[in-house]
């Protein structure tokens, strides 16, 4: 058997960071940049209020409080917007809304709770002495001209989109989404609510492995179900691999008699049988075919996930540009005992996590840990990566793999 950490190696070892692309900013979320961006122009692009209020000489306040106000005519008024090009001679005043700018003259804004406008809006009492620059945003407050924006190799936010588009840019250069191919294999499959006959039982992976995909940021590409026929899965997988960044495969890479992925991934290509110490999950075929990674995942469907989020999830991340597998682990605290036996291997068990009072992370099984038991699989939140050994013991901590999902 090989440890987990050196077959994630051995995967990823084969996995490269795919060319970049222009995207349009909406389009943009959740890619990795490719470009380092700075800013070309200042923001905010001039000197404006933060607050509604007036515009002022701030030295025509001193003295100013609500018993002993400061009455100043008010001369015009400016909304966001406008050019703000009235000036405001001192002993006067501009009534002015957040965000218009701050008119030549004017150097500092009280905010409107500390003025007391006339009934006709002619002039206003000052309740307040302020100093220069009160609720004044300077130009390049936010950024200067030439700072840096985002980073090359930077998983954008909403909150990099948005300052993007704050420095007039419509499109960013990023590492594109792989184009991912997704195919079940198995006599015994059938697609969706068709009758089963005797020893025909529905593909649950593929729908599985390609939401996985779609989570993990990729493209998928529904590869339909093939065959326990050798042929067919040479076809299919040539086929995919012409026109997809990586393939997944469930199924066929055991120890039967009909399991053909392993057999035509060594045929086609460099491939790799290996034996992961790990339960769910433990046989795994990677291999290259024409430079393309395929992924022969186990067909047990609890087995096809867990080994899609320990090697496929890394890999794929990594071709488009991300440094780690996105996830969070954490030792968490078994609050039931996990038992297990002594077998040479990590057991990965489906778990419900939530933060206790504690302010730790918290496990308990989520329900059946059979490969073929996919219901725990579907509402665990995390997988509790129980050493080898006896168990765990309620009480302990587990190292825990959050799955990206909202806790309990
Ligand atoms: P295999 O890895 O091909 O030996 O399959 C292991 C077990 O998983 C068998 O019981 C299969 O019937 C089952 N299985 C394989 N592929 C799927 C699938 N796509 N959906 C549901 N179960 C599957
Ligand atoms: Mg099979």
């Amino acid at each position: 058997m090989i440890s987990l950490g050196d077959a994630r190696a051995r995967v990823l070892r084969d996995c490269h960071r795919l060319t970049d692309v222009q995207v349009a900013l909406a389009d943009a979320l959740g890619h990795v940049t490719a470009e380092e961006v700075v800013s070309p122009e200042q923001v905010p692009p001039f000197a404006n209020t933060a607050m509604d209020g007036f515009a002022v000489v701030a030295a025509d306040t001193a003295g100013a409080t609500d018993s002993t106000p400061v009455t100043l005519p008010v001369v015009a008024t400016i909304a966001a917007g406008s050019a703000g090009d009235v000036a405001v001679a001192s002993g006067t005043a501009v009534r002015i809304m957040t965000g218009a700018p701050m008119p030549p003259g004017a150097d500092a804004v009280v905010m409107v709770e500390q003025c007391r406008p006339s009934a006709d809006g002619s002039s206003v009492e000052v309740l307040a002495s302020v100093e220069p620059g009160n609720h004044v945003r300077p130009a390049g407050d936010d950024l200067e001209v030439g700072d840096p924006v985002v980073a090359a190799g930077v998983e954008l936010t909403p909150g990099h989109l948005g300052v993007l588009a704050g420095i007039g840019r419509t499109e960013v250069r990023v590492v594109r989404r792989a184009r991912v191919g997704a195919m079940s294999t198995g006599d015994e499959l059938v697609e969706g609510d068709q009758p089963l006959r005797p020893g025909q039982i529905r593909d649950a992976n593929r729908h599985s492995l390609i939401a996985m995909l779609r989570e993990a940021g990729c493209e998928p590409v529904d590869l339909g179900i093939v065959a326990d026929d050798e042929a067919a899965i040479t076809t299919a997988i040539q086929d995919a691999v012409a026109s997809c960044d990586a393939v997944v495969t469930s199924g066929g890479v055991s120890m039967g008699d009909f399991d053909y992925v392993k057999v035509v991934l060594d045929r086609l290509g460099e491939s790799e049988w290996m034996q992961v110490a790990i339960r769910p999950a433990k046989p795994l075929t990677f291999g290259l075919v024409d430079g393309v990674p395929v992924f022969g995942l186990p067909g047990n469907p609890v087995s096809s996930m867990v080994s899609f989020e320990l090697f496929a999830r890394p890999a794929l991340r990594r071709m488009m540009g991300h440094e780690t597998s996105g996830r969070t682990i954490l030792d968490a605290v078994a609050d039931e005992d996990l038992p297990r036996r002594p077998d040479g291997k990590i057991h990965l068990l489906r778990c419900l996590a939530a933060f206790g009072d504690d302010g730790r992370l918290h496990v308990r099984s989520a329900g059946s840990q059979g490969s073929h038991q996919l219901s725990a699989m579907a509402v665990a939140t995390a997988l509790a990566m129980v050493p080898d050994g006896d168990g765990v013991v309620a009480g302990d901590t587990v190292p825990t793999i959050l799955l990206g999902r909202s806790l309990g």
